[in-house]
């Protein structure tokens, strides 16, 4: 399990997120994105993207003109920070 700070590009808000290695799926690209749900910091809900270190390379917020093939693997992460919330 890795924990990672996350902060909201709007409000500066921050949480810690717990995050199972073995669930993360990396693009092609070292990169994987992650889909932060409104209410988990704060009323906003964004993108975050993160590196194999899990450091965090950047935000998104969703008025972000996000390619479709980023957009399936977000929906994808969204999932696994869901199932890993229930166990
Ligand atoms: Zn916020």
């Amino acid at each position: 399990m890795v924990v990672i700070n996350i902060r909201c590009p709007k409000c500066s808000k921050n949480r810690m997120l717990s995050i199972d290695e073995e669930q993360i799926k990396f693009k092609a690209s070292g990169l994987c994105l992650l889909n932060i749900d409104e209410n988990f910091t704060c009323e906003h809900s964004y993108v975050i993207f993160i590196d194999q270190h899990y450091n965090i390379r950047d935000y998104y917020d969703f008025d972000y003109n996000i390619e479709l093939s980023e957009i399936i693997s977000m929906e994808k992460s969204a999932e696994i920070i869901k199932d890993s919330d229930k166990k």
